[in-house]
């Protein structure tokens, strides 16, 4: 099929995630044949680098033979066995052992599902089952974030605080949302340190309103990803801990973005100091190169549903599936070997914050900021105002086009564009990624003018 045909049928039959269908249906689908290094290349043959990592999985880049021929391997001698009814694999033993290590201290098991999403739903379970051991049945409600991503299953919708997804689905009514601690967008006339407190005193709030005795579990994500990449003033977690350790309520930390080297540290939660209760993965730890997710237990819950009889009736058919851990190992390994977290966190991430911040420079960009090898940039007409082009966050859109275009994908929520590329990008690159940046820009400034 050539690429008209392949999107006249793309447009028949297939039916894509979060996307409006009548938009693409006129447009059109980008048709991505092949990826190299941290490179993608569409049917037309134009290439880019990629800003996004996939969609935040591909921190390695696209080119680890480790990776596929450790799957391939895995395919040949036991492509598929379940881990119900007292059986286990190999791989799936030795990438639990792998992940106790590299985790924060503290966790030592893990139940895997098949993404970040029903991570997130066995989360809800096991908040449940923990707490019904423990004879506090009455301990049901989880406290969100308004603007958080926690994935689109009904649990990981709901507990998401996205309200045009909310608006599209019954959510569930155990579910409470709080403020966010985007200073840029709610910070009003506060300083980052004020908002951060202010932010996470919501919390408190909160839970006082609902009653402790009735309040299971807070989640979050170390910093909102898909919300646009929204980092927290430093003031924020250790209020968030001071609030949490007033009362007897599990933390769900939602690491599938920020986990395996985001940050310049192993996981959010080491960056930030926390000891969550719960930490979901996904994404980066198979790079992408095969489903995989799931959660990490603490030793304090693991030793309630571990010691308690009775079965814990959750599970699925691919939780742990043999060729997903073994992509999940050969992740680990290079990321292990290559040293390539602390390069992130000495040199790359330094760098990348060092030259994203020249973009704050530019006459339509009202704040930019990176930590690690994450970055985001806030799009306006007015910098001291911060007011934005338009209501409908038109700029946005313009710009990840225009991005596309000078060569770089970047996302766009709203008008806040976003990055998160590969952990393997040389200082070469970030060169390169800022100026194609720093172009699209340009280009979008003339197009909204
Ligand atoms: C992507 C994402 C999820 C959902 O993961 P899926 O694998 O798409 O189900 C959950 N939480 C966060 C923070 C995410 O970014």
């Amino acid at each position: 099929m050539n690429k008209s045909q392949l999107q006249q049928h793309d447009r028949e039959h297939l039916l894509h995630p979060f996307t409006d269908f009548h938009d693409l249906g006129n447009q059109g689908t980008r048709v991505i044949t092949s990826a190299e290094g941290a490179y993608i290349t569409d049917i037309d043959g134009h290439k880019m680098l990629d800003g996004m990592s996939g969609l935040w999985c591909c921190n390695l880049g696209y080119s680890r033979r480790e990776i596929s021929e450790a799957i391939y391997e895995q395919l040949n001698k036991l492509p598929f066995y379940n881990s119900f009814f007292q059986c286990t694999t190999v791989p799936s033993i030795e990438l639990a052992d792998m992940l106790a290590e590299v985790t924060p201290a503290g966790m030592n098991n893990v139940f895997f599902t098949g993404s970040g999403s029903e991570a997130n739903d066995t989360n809800l379970r096991i908040i449940r089952r923990y707490w019904d051991l423990k004879e506090q049945p009455e301990k049901r409600i989880v406290i969100s974030r308004k603007n958080a991503y926690h994935g689109s299953t009904i649990g990981g919708a709901s507990l998401g605080g996205m309200s045009g997804m909310h608006k599209q689905f019954q959510s569930l009514d155990y579910i409470e949302h709080i403020q966010q601690p985007y200073w840029f967008g709610e910070g009003g006339d506060m300083s980052p340190e004020e908002f951060g407190v202010h932010a996470a005193r919501c919390l408190d709030e909160k839970i006082q309103e609902l009653g402790p005795e009735k309040v299971a579990a807070f989640i979050a994500e170390p910093i909102q990803g898909a919300g646009g990449v929204i980092i927290p003033p430093e003031t924020y977690w250790p209020e968030i801990k001071k609030v949490l350790d007033q009362y007897d309520i599990l933390l769900v930390m939602d690491e599938v973005i920020f986990g395996f080297g985001r940050t310049g540290e192993w996981f959010g939660a080491d960056y930030y100091g926390m000891k969550p209760d719960l930490m979901t993965f996904a994404k980066a730890v198979t790079n992408g190169y095969f489903p995989l997710g799931g959660t990490m237990v603490s030793d304090r819950v693991a030793e309630v549903i571990k010691a308690k009889g009775g079965e814990f009736t959750h599970g699925y058919t691919y939780s742990a599936h043999p060729a997903a851990c073994m992509a999940g190992i050969a992740t680990l390994n290079i990321l292990r070997e290559e040293k390539i977290i602390e390069t992130v966190r000495d040199t790359t991430g330094p760098y990348l914050a060092k030259r994203w911040a020249e973009l704050a420079d530019h006459p339509i960009v009202g704040e930019a900021r990176t930590l690690g090898l994450v970055g985001a940039l806030e799009l306006v007409k007015d910098k001291n105002s911060r007011a934005r082009f338009d209501d409908d966050c038109t700029a946005g859109g313009v710009c990840r086009d225009m991005s596309i275009k000078n060569g770089l994908v970047m996302r766009a929520t709203g008008d806040t564009m976003i990055i998160a590329p590969p952990l393997i990008l040389t200082i070469e690159q970030i060169d390169e990624l800022v100026e194609k940046a720093h172009r699209a820009l340009d280009d979008t400034a003339r197009a909204m003018a």
